[in-house]
């Protein structure tokens, strides 16, 4: 490192005494990457703020020595949003963890943007309440990253993204402001309304410190069924008679390479006959009629052809041992570094797209091993893509961006999204003027450079 970097580094720790600053190879390797590791993490520094005061010293250096910043959560994103890869300073919130406030009159709970999510849902439990945002990595994403993404996650459906829950936010800005965004009030027509600016920001607007989240009442008793499903079409009819006749707290799908890793990874075969693609959902089960209407529609799609089989869970275990067969797919196939695509179309557009995209992939991924998965309820499908046996990293990822823009173009077309719920970050963004008019565009950058003038955070994210 530098002489002048020490010095700075030096000065950051004198300007914020309660900062952990971390510079230890292991420690820049831990935080300076996330699940993409695609690119070799290469941070100046880590740098671990317990207060707010901390979080606005850093920012103030930052500006003054034009260090770059990525503010940092549980860097279990997917698209490389928390990557620090050229000398930026990684800002983790991860000290900053705990529940401030509830209010049980406005079921508002008041937390540290640095409390993993899964604390989060527990804390809202012990006050006999529900924070409905929920996904696989519960346990190790924060709460601040989950708003920097506006998160979405496997109860959408039933509970819309995590923008829905955000009744207010504690922000910093690159020059070391506090902005107190909408204090939890329920009408606000003062104006523009900021706090939706952060939210999905991806890091690149300002750092979230604290969030002020709505609580909503537990869902009934549910049930967790899975079904097998042998046609590609038939997967939005079983949604559509499942969805007219239960309140679906859940609806996702797996295609059987899913199925078939997740199996390898620990989870339980499905079914004794193998199936193109499968169904896990859950549902509101608080009476004998709640059980009986989903026998009814299950019979249904049977009769139909629609499903080939399908198992109910009879107990939690087994619920979650079905919850793991979906649940279970990143983790799995993690270790194989695959290239993910994360896609929106509206609902209605689903089949269509999923059969241009599946003569898409037959054509540009021949011998290729192709994952599906995801929301499909909410229009939203991940396309997980396996390198072949031998094929050098860099040339599969070179064949996979040539795949991504047909998918893209196709996109366009129907006015979907290359980006879901997992953000742009660096994997996404030579896409985003798929998604977004070039007006938008511009805009987005007059956003960033009013609130970050110096462009200190995140550069290189969403857009250069
Ligand atoms: C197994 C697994 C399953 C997943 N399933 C889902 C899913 O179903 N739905 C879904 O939406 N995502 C899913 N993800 C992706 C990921 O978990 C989410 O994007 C999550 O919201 C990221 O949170 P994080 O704390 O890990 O953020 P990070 O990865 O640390 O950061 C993500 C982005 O937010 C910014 N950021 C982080 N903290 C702050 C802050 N305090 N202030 C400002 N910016 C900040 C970062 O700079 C970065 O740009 C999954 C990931 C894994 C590994």
């Amino acid at each position: 490192m530098s002489d002048y970097r020490l010095q700075a580094l030096a000065r950051l720790a004198r300007l914020a005494p309660g900062l952990v600053l971390k510079t230890d190879p292991a420690d820049l390797e831990h935080y300076g990457r996330d699940w993409t590791r695609r690119w070799t993490p290469a941070p100046l520094a880590v740098a671990l703020p317990a207060s707010v005061e901390d979080v606005q010293a850093v920012l103030r250096w930052a500006c003054a020595d034009g260090v770059a910043v990525v503010p940092s959560g549980g860097r279990t994103g997917l698209s490389g949003g928390a990557v620090a890869a050229k000398g930026e300073l990684v800002l983790s919130l991860e000290r900053m963890n705990r529940a401030l406030d509830f209010d049980p009159v406005d079921r508002l709970l008041t937390v540290q943007a640095g409390m993993p999510l899964e604390a989060v849902q527990r804390t809202a439990a012990d006050h006999g309440l529900l924070y409905p945002v929920d996904f696989a990595a519960r346990g190790s994403c924060a709460i601040g990253g989950n708003i920097a993404t506006n998160a979405g996650g496997i109860r959408v459906i039933r509970y819309g993204n995590t923008r829905e829950w955000v009744a207010g936010l504690k922000v910093v800005t690159a020059q070391g402001e506090v902005l107190e965004l909408n204090r939890g009030l329920v009408k606000n027509a003062s104006g523009y309304d900021l706090r939706h600016l952060f939210i999905g920001s991806e890091g690149t607007l300002g750092v979230i410190v604290e969030a002020t989240l709505r609580l909503t009442d537990p869902p009934p008793p549910s049930q967790v069924m899975l079904l097998a499903v042998p046609e590609l079409d038939a997967l939005m009819r079983v949604f559509g008679a499942f969805r007219s006749h239960l309140r679906l707290q859940a609806f996702e799908f797996l295609n059987d390479r899913g199925a078939t890793h997740v199996v390898a990874h620990g989870a339980q075969p499905p079914f004794a006959e193998v199936s193109p693609y499968y169904v896990v959902t859950e549902f509101d089960a608080a009476s004998d009629d709640d059980q009986n209407a989903a026998l009814a529609v299950f019979e249904q799609c049977l009769e139909q052809g629609w499903v080939s089989d399908g198992v109910i869970a009879q107990s939690q275990a087994q619920a979650a041992a079905l919850w793991r067969l979906r649940e279970g797919i990143t983790e799995a196939l993690a270790p194989r570094k695959p290239y993910k695509n994360d896609i929106s179309v509206r609902i209605s557009a689903i089949p269509a797209f999923m059969h241009a995209m599946q003569d898409l992939f037959e054509r540009d991924y021949p011998g290729f091993d192709v994952v599906w998965f995801g929301h499909i309820g909410d229009g939203n499908l991940h396309i997980n893509v396996l390198a072949p046996d031998g094929m050098a990293q860099d040339a599969f990822i070179a064949r996979c961006e040539q795949v991504t823009k047909a998918l893209s173009e196709a996109l366009v077309r129907v006015g979907g999204s290359i980006s879901a719920e997992h953000g742009i970050g660096l994997v996404k963004k030579p896409y985003l003027s798929g998604t977004r008019s070039d007006a938008e565009i511009a805009l987005m950058r007059a956003v960033r450079a009013a609130l970050d003038p110096a462009g200190i955070l995140n550069p290189g994210k969403l857009f250069d």
